[in-house]
Order: C-alpha cells, then sequence, then structure tokens
C-alpha cells in the first residue's frame, strides 16, 4: 500500500489520532496498547500538553486544559529514556521540581496521602563559615523539599543513591529516580511512556510490580503505555487498545479476552496465557 510521504502537508491533512474518546476514571490505572506508531506516545503528550491540539478537547477533573502550558497542568511524564538532570545528584534531580513549584502558592505535598503542607514565607538564614562541617540552617521551603525527597526515596529504596549522578547508577536505578522525580509533585495525573522498556526482563517485573504499588498508595489516575502484553493485562484497571489513531476497545483486561469489540483487537490481544 502507497505510504504518505512525511512532511507538513501530508501531517496536516492525515491526522495522528482520530475520533477519540476517552475517560480515565479518578484513580484508576488505564494501560494503552497497540502496535507502533498508532499513536499512543502522540496522545500522551497531548494530554501532558508537549505536542499542539489541533482539535477536540482535554479534561483534568474539572480543568479544561486545551490551552494551558505543561507547568500548569499538574500531570507528571515518565518517558522510556528516563532524561535525567546528567549534572545534577539524584537528590536535586527528585528535588529540582520541587523546587520550581509556584513560591506564591507555596504548597507542597509531603506525605502520600497525608495532606497538604502550607508553607510561611520563606526563611532564608545564611550559612557561614563557623558553623560546624555538616551543620547548616535550611529555609523552611527547602526543608519541606528535603522531607519531600526522602519520602519518595524510601518509596522507591533509592535512599543509598542519594548522592550519586545519573552516570553512577544502573538503567534500573534511573528509571527509579525518574520516577521518583515525577511522583514527588504528587499529580493530579502521571503518564507513563513505555517506563520499563529499557531494562532487562529481572528488572522489569520488580519495578513494575513498584509502579502499581506506589500506584495504590498514592491513588494517582493513571495512564501507562506498553508494548508488553504481560504488563497490560497484569498492571491495567482497564486497558485502552488503539489503531491507526483510533480507539478500538476500552475494557477490563478479561473482557478484552471474552469479548474483543472486532478483529483487530482479538488478534492484537490474542488468547488468555
Ligand atoms: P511506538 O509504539 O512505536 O512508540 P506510538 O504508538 O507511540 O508508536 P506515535 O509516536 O504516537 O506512535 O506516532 C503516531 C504517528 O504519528 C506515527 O505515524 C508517527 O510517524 C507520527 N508522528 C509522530 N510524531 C510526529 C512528528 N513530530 N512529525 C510527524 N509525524 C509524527
Ligand atoms: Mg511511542
Amino acid at each position: 500500500e502507497p505510504k504518505a510521504e512525511k512532511g507538513n502537508d501530508s501531517l496536516s491533512s492525515t491526522p495522528v489520532l482520530r475520533r477519540i474518546n476517552l475517560t480515565v476514571e479518578d484513580g484508576e490505572f488505564m494501560v494503552l496498547v497497540g502496535p507502533s506508531g498508532c499513536g499512543k506516545s502522540t496522545l500522551l503528550r497531548l494530554i501532558a500538553g508537549l505536542e499542539e491540539l489541533t482539535g477536540g478537547n482535554i479534561w483534568v477533573g474539572e480543568r479544561l486544559v486545551n490551552d494551558l502550558p505543561p507547568k500548569e497542568r499538574d500531570i507528571a511524564m515518565v518517558f522510556q529514556n528516563y532524561a535525567l538532570y546528567p549534572h545534577l545528584t539524584v537528590y536535586d534531580n527528585i528535588a529540582f521540581g520541587l523546587r520550581r513549584m509556584n513560591r506564591s502558592t507555596g504548597i507542597l505535598p509531603v506525605n502520600p496521602g497525608e495532606k497538604i503542607v502550607q508553607f510561611k514565607e520563606d526563611l532564608l538564614v545564611r550559612v557561614t563559615k563557623s558553623l560546624p562541617k555538616g551543620l547548616r540552617y535550611l529555609s523552611e521551603r527547602e526543608k519541606a523539599v528535603q522531607k519531600q525527597v526522602k519520602n519518595v526515596a524510601q518509596l522507591l529504596q533509592i535512599e543509598s543513591l542519594l548522592s550519586r549522578l545519573p552516570k553512577q547508577l544502573s538503567g534500573g536505578q534511573k528509571q527509579r529516580v525518574a520516577l521518583g522525580r515525577a511522583i514527588a509533585r504528587n499529580p493530579q495525573v502521571f503518564l507513563m511512556d513505555e517506563p520499563l522498556s529499557n531494562l532487562d526482563a529481572k528488572l522489569r517485573a520488580e519495578t513494575r510490580a513498584q509502579i502499581v504499588k506506589l500506584q495504590r498508595q498514592l491513588g494517582t489516575t493513571t495512564i501507562y503505555v506498553t508494548h508488553d502484553q504481560t504488563e497490560a493485562m497484569t498492571m491495567g484497571d482497564r486497558i485502552a487498545v488503539m489503531n491507526q489513531g483510533q480507539l478500538q476497545q476500552l475494557a477490563k483486561p478479561l473482557e478484552l479476552y471474552n469479548s474483543p469489540a472486532n478483529m483487530f483487537v482479538a488478534q492484537f490481544i490474542g488468547s488468555p496465557p
């Protein structure tokens, strides 16, 4: 079959996504699957605000976010290739987003499940040379950042790695740090685009379990893209199957096996293991 030429013309005439009507329930873990090129990453990037919407609407809770920049959407996205800041330690990588949070509102989530802590004004205390080594005064804000980094590190079991640089970490450790950075801000929505595909099978299974546990603890609404059937079937509350820019079916894992909406879904999902 003839393939459309890549370029602006074909891009504008052939939409990547069509007639997608998708509602993710509050607290749900939704898995998005489909063949390469069907538009999974594009859909996530649109939700995150990293791609421009040419039609339709995206709501996060009560908010229409179509025109909001990514930073204001309260969404965290984790990519396949971690994208850690190479010159920052693990601690600072996780703290980075927290430090950039809106100073005027000064709201920082502290413990998953715990209520939100309201900052007082920043109390900046000078660090002088005469202080004993290791003793530093931290601003109120920095104290809250520190507390949250520690919570997250504990949750992901990366406490012993906090002073390392990304190049001193294994792939799995890097991916845990990337997860930590995303969850530290306690976003309303997590988007994960094949976050485990760079890991070996054993580590993938471990990290997969950890992500599910974390998501259950935090109750954060999640969309998780994978091409791994086991992952899809074991992780998802519901699974969204896409093909060629269209949503084919959205159902619980067993429903997909038992009553696939069409031939494509039946073939793509296969039979139960
Ligand atoms: P994979 O499983 O391989 O990651 P995917 O489902 O994530 O695939 P997308 O990356 O969303 O697929 O791509 C969907 C379609 O949009 C593909 O046909 C791709 O070639 C096209 N596409 C994506 N980004 C661009 C872009 N920046 N410019 C032109 N075409 C693009
Ligand atoms: Mg993709």
